[in-house]
C-alpha cells in the first residue's frame, strides 16, 4: 500500500472528471483516459510496496553535492569529480 500514489491516482481521476465536464475539445479527448489512468494508479497503490525513508549516507560518508558519490567526512575534495566539499567550520 502506497499511499502518496493512491492520494496522485485520485488526483487524476479528479481531472479527468473535469476535463469531461468542462469540455474544452482537446481536453475532453483526454477525460476518459485520465480517469482510467488513474484508476489504474490507484488500483496499483494497493500492491506497491510501502515507501521507505529519505536515503542517508552510511555512518562516516557524505553525498558529493555535486556527483552525489560518497565522500568521506574529512576529504576536501570528492574523489569522484573534484568538488569542493562544503565543511561545517563555525
Ligand atoms: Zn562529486
Amino acid at each position: 500500500m502506497r499511499s502518496q500514489l493512491m492520494v496522485s491516482g485520485a488526483l487524476v481521476m479528479l481531472l479527468g472528471a473535469a476535463f469531461y465536464i468542462i469540455q474544452i475539445p482537446l481536453a475532453f479527448a483526454w477525460s476518459l483516459v485520465f480517469v482510467v489512468g488513474g484508476a489504474v494508479m490507484a488500483g496499483a497503490s494497493l500492491f506497491a510496496a510501502e515507501s521507505t525513508g529519505p536515503v542517508t549516507p552510511p555512518e562516516g560518508y557524505r553525498f558529493c553535492r555535486f556527483c552525489s558519490a560518497t565522500v568521506p567526512l574529512q576529504e576536501a575534495r570528492c574523489p569522484k569529480c573534484n568538488g569542493l566539499q562544503l565543511t561545517e567550520r563555525t
